[in-house]
Formats: structure tokens, sequence, C-alpha cells
């Protein structure tokens, strides 16, 4: 059996503890870096990206999670943790942990639109994927080496990098386990 971390400083840490347990996987919560050598993955959640980029310095997760991604371990970033793993973002000098090759912007579905729900067909995931965004940034650019996985309204929503797997809404929100399966199947496959 995989075991699938959860970046536990900030966020919705045990909604995505539920998805991976529901998923048939074990999940540990992640609050200090020796934790990282005992997991085969990752998963970043949404938050508040500032705020855990913050925790983050505090209790020295960069260079560790730049090592476990320099191992091939799979990571997977969603709305906020999207951000976290991104290579660019609009505005910003400096990226957070800069491993997965795309431009995201902060932000960006409007301020009339804070949060709201949205059928998504999502590249061997689903083609009826209900997609919760809270505060939700989008995918503005990707390197040639991203497959992109799913759009709405022609934004990007979520993308592959090979080993890095990233999302714009919060698929540990609803009862579809689909997106936590298809990130514990990269992982089953980076581990073998
Ligand atoms: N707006 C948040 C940020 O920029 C992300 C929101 C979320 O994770 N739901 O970090």
């Amino acid at each position: 059996m995989v075991k699938i971390g959860v970046l536990g400083l900030q966020g919705a840490v045990r909604e995505h503890v539920r998805s991976i347990e529901a998923c048939g996987a074990e999940a540990v919560v992640v609050k200090k870096v020796e934790q990282l050598q005992e997991i085969d993955g990752l998963i970043i959640p949404g938050g508040e990206s500032t705020t855990m980029r913050r925790l983050m310095d505090q209790y020295g997760f960069i260079e560790p999670l730049k090592e476990f991604a320099a191992k091939g371990k799979p990571m997977f970033g969603t709305c906020a943790g999207l951000i976290i793993l991104a290579k660019r973002i609009v505005g910003y000098e400096e990226p957070h942990l800069g491993l997965m090759d795309i431009t995201v912007e902060r932000n960006s579905f409007g301020r009339q639109r804070e949060s709201f729900e949205a059928e998504l067909a999502i590249a061997g995931v689903a083609d009826d994927f209900v997609g919760v965004f809270i505060r939700a940034p989008h995918i503005v650019e990707v390197g040639e080496d991203v497959e992109i996985l799913a759009k709405h309204e022609d934004r990007i929503v979520a993308a592959r990098h090979g080993q890095f797997l990233g999302c714009s809404f919060h698929p540990e929100l609803t009862d579809d386990h689909r997106m936590t399966q298809y990130f514990i199947n990269i992982v089953k496959e980076a581990k073998e």
C-alpha cells in the first residue's frame, strides 16, 4: 500500500486525509520535515498560499520539499497548493517551490464569484467532475512538458507535469474521489 502525505501546516488538511482513506490508501498528516522520509507522495492542500509559505519557512520545509521532488516523488497541489508548486506566479518575482512548469494567477475568477461549482471534463479522470472553486487561481501558461487536463471557460484549471499534478479547485470537498485516485495511481507507478 502507498502512503500519501498531506502537508499539514494550514488549510483543508483533514478533507484530503478523508479522500485518501476513501481510496484505500494510507494518509499521513505531515507537520515535520522528518515525516517526508516515510511517504511515497505528497498533497499540498488549499488554504492561503502566503500563510502556508510563511509556515513552510518557519518549519524549514522549502529545501526538504525540493529534495523530495528531486527524488522523483509525486506531488499534488490543490488551489493554494497549486500556487506553492508553480514555477511562476503572476505579479510575484519569486515562486514558492518553483517545481511545476506553469504560470499561475491568484484569485483569478473575480470577486463577485469568490466561490462556485462547475462541472469539468478532466482528461484521464472523469468527464463529469464537479469542481469546487474558492478564490481559486488559474493556470495562465504551461511549459511544453505539461499536459493540460481540464479547462473551465477557456482557463486551464488542471494540469500534469510528470510527477507533479495540480488543480485550481478543491477535489477533496466532495464525495467524488476520482481525482485523488488519479494522484494515488501516479504515486503507485512512481513507486514501482
Ligand atoms: N486565494 C488563495 C491563495 O491565493 C487560494 C484559495 C484556496 O486555496 N482555496 O492562496
